[in-house]
């Protein structure tokens, strides 16, 4: 039998290049190492409905066990791929080596970690994979008084599901708004008053310098030296993409894996997709980025396989992500980059609402806040190159569809 497609990695992206490597007509063995415990599972509802408890645990799986077999995938759990011999064309577990045909790199990232005295006390946690929810989870049942570095997706998602829980949520940033990399000012400054009008107090331009505690967490003391009671500290300061792997095996690496448009790596017949690949995007004027999200994870995933099936795609996809905070839609289509002027469509006092972010006067993203049609349209108008006039943008009355005909 021929040697396997290996896939390093059990996340959104290894699910999805599974499916599509059948889809292609790739015949060959496939097989799935995965580091973690379970069969691929959503990560999305890991800081949202899974713990209110909206969603169960046996919902978030991608698919049942038995998709893996219907599709003659193997699949290996708690198996970490220690080192890479790309001459070798060989892998290495702690139960021997396994040669490869094609390897994908889906090894995603890590949560940063802050490097502060008292951050592995019980009662810190950091949030990626299921057990880490699990315990946040089970921490809420008990605790009153909550702390949350980082004022991105992860931790006002976090802070959000804490305060309607009816606890006392604080969360900390150093930048001057919430999700200051990601969206407008004004999107920002919406989401401010809305996690504030939930009770939540949002501290920025400020961070945490010490974790205090004997065993678990009791206090933090601010940035200006002030102390507040904390029994859960949730720390959500971003991601480290896991290319470790890749590096030590001499693969080219600079923050993730970097690959060209087919998502091919320095090494022959090595790929990497997803959360842990650098990538140039023509969403960023072909500028090398790195996006976590799930829609990059899914289409990078194809863009492999059509390269394996021998049908290579470049990755052209418009960048989206979604989060959810306090009953809230927030959809945000293609990147900002260089943009410089924000154009508001819609009710901004109100709950629905879309900002279109320009740059020298053409159309490089949209937030759209409780307004899912604005969104899809967005994704359609940036994949299309097409710049609505900053008046016709800004006047609701005028149907941006028309532009799409
Ligand atoms: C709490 C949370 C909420 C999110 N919410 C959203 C959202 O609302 N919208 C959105 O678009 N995105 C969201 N994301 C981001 C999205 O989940 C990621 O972008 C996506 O999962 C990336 O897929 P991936 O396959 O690249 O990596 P992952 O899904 O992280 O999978 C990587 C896998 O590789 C395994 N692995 C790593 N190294 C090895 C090794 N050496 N050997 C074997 N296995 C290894 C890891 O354990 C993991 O299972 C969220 C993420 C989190 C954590």
């Amino acid at each position: 039998m021929s040697d396997p497609i290996i896939i390093v990695g059990g996340g959104q992206a290894a699910v999805q290049l599974c499916l599509a490597l059948r889809k292609e007509k790739v015949n060959a063995p496939v097989l799935m190492m995965s580091e973690e415990s379970e069969y691929p599972y959503h990560r999305p509802p890991l800081s949202k409905s899974f713990l209110t408890g909206e969603t169960d645990e046996d919902k978030l799986l991608m698919r049942p066990e038995t998709f893996y077999d219907s599709k003659q995938i193997d699949v290996e759990l708690n198996t970490q791929v220690r080192s890479i011999d790309t001459s070798a064309r060989t892998v290495s577990t702690a139960s021997g080596e396994k040669s490869y045909q094609s390897l994908v790199l889906v090894t995603g990232a890590r949560p940063r970690q802050l490097p502060l005295p008292g951050a592995s006390l019980e009662g810190v946690h950091l949030l990626r994979d299921l057990q880490h929810s699990k315990n946040i989870k089970s921490a809420l049942n008990t605790a009153q008084h909550i702390v949350v570095v980082g004022a991105g997706f992860i931790g006002l998602e976090f802070a959000a599901v804490a305060a309607g829980m009816n606890k006392a949520v604080t969360v900390f940033d150093m930048a001057d708004r919430v999700m200051a990399r990601a969206v407008s000012p004004d999107v920002s400054s919406w989401f401010e008053k809305t996690h504030r009008r939930q009770g939540v107090d949002i501290r920025l331009n400020d961070s945490i310098s010490e974790i205090l505690g004997e065993s678990s967490v009791s206090q933090v003391k601010t940035a200006s030296g002030d102390l507040l009671p904390c029994d859960l500290l949730l720390i959500g300061v971003g991601v480290i993409p896991n290319d470790d792997l890749a590096n030590a095996a001499g693969i080219t690496c600079d923050n993730g894996i970097v690959v060209n448009e087919f998502c091919e790596t320095s090494a022959s017949d090595v790929y990497a997709a997803g959360d842990c690949a650098n990538h140039p995007n023509p969403f960023a004027q072909g500028n090398r980025v790195r996006l976590e999200s799930i829609q990059n994870a899914t289409d990078q995933a194809r863009v492999v396989a059509s390269a394996i099936a021998g049908n290579k795609t470049p990755y052209q996809s418009v960048p989206w992500f979604w989060s959810d905070q306090a009953g809230h839609s927030l959809q945000m289509a293609g990147l900002s980059n260089s943009s410089n002027q924000f154009v508001v469509r819609g009710d901004i006092e109100g709950e629905s609402f879309s900002v279109f972010h320009y740059s020298a006067g053409q159309l490089q993203s949209v937030d759209s806040v409780n307004s899912p049609r604005d969104h899809m349209l967005a994704r359609k108008l940036i994949g299309g190159q097409i710049s609505p006039a900053i008046e016709q943008a800004a006047d609701v009355n005028f149907e941006l569809k028309s532009l799409l005909l």
